[in-house]
């Protein structure tokens, strides 16, 4: 199995560059940003609490997320392995997931961190806000996502460096360049494991 977490701010152009990797890698792409509003359109109970959380531009309670990986993890027995997007946010998160995938005798093996500055994510909000009509896409509320990204999300990637699995990659760039230095990194992952 070869699991990969796309990492990165709002905007940072985690769903894109999952799509392209997913085609190259034959991985499941686990979006739990997509996973949730597939649970609002359901109008499910699961889906009207998150809601709440997600137009304020707050994170949905761990234990949600926490549930939804765990079931997508066991009912994919046979996964050649994940592309973990959007997940984890958080520390208790993270260290779930460890806890899960050890289960399935298996880890994450890579985290991509995107890296993106400040002001080019702002810019990327107003050209989606137009085309997406995420209610998240709003000013405010990307603000304050940016804010609960430094404030509870940036401490994930110190919990992965100091376990040697981070790379950072430039986010800068057009769709096919930065694809070009995501997969860089992933083969050389592959060529390390032989
Ligand atoms: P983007 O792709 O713009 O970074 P996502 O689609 O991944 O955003 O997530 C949208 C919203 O869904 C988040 O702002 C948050 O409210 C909620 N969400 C998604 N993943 C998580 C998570 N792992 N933990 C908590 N909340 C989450």
């Amino acid at each position: 199995m070869i699991n990969l977490i796309l990492f990165g701010p709002p905007m940072a152009g985690k769903g894109t560059q999952a799509t392209m990797l997913i085609e190259t890698y034959d991985l499941i792409h686990l979006s739990t940003g997509d996973m949730l509003r597939a649970e609002i359109k359901a109008g499910t109970q699961l889906g009207l609490e998150a809601k709440t959380f997600m137009d304020r531009g707050d994170l949905v309670p761990d234990a949600v997320l926490v549930g939804m990986i765990q079931s997508t993890l066991s009912s994919n027995p046979d996964a050649k392995g994940y592309i973990f997007d959007g997940f984890p946010r958080t520390i208790p998160q993270a260290e779930a997931l460890d806890k899960g995938l050890e289960s399935l005798n298996t880890s994450i093996h890579m985290v991509l961190s995107m890296e993106v500055p400040r002001e080019e994510l702002r810019e990327r909000r107003v050209k989606r806000a137009l085309a997406s009509g995420r209610t998240d896409d709003d000013p405010e509320v990307f603000e304050k996502r940016l804010d609960n990204y430094m404030n509870l999300t940036f401490p994930v990637k110190g919990y992965y460096q100091e376990r040697n699995k981070l790379t950072e990659v430039d986010g800068i760039g057009s769709e096919e360049e930065v694809f070009a230095r995501l997969k860089a990194a992933v083969d050389s992952l592959a060529s390390d494991q032989g």
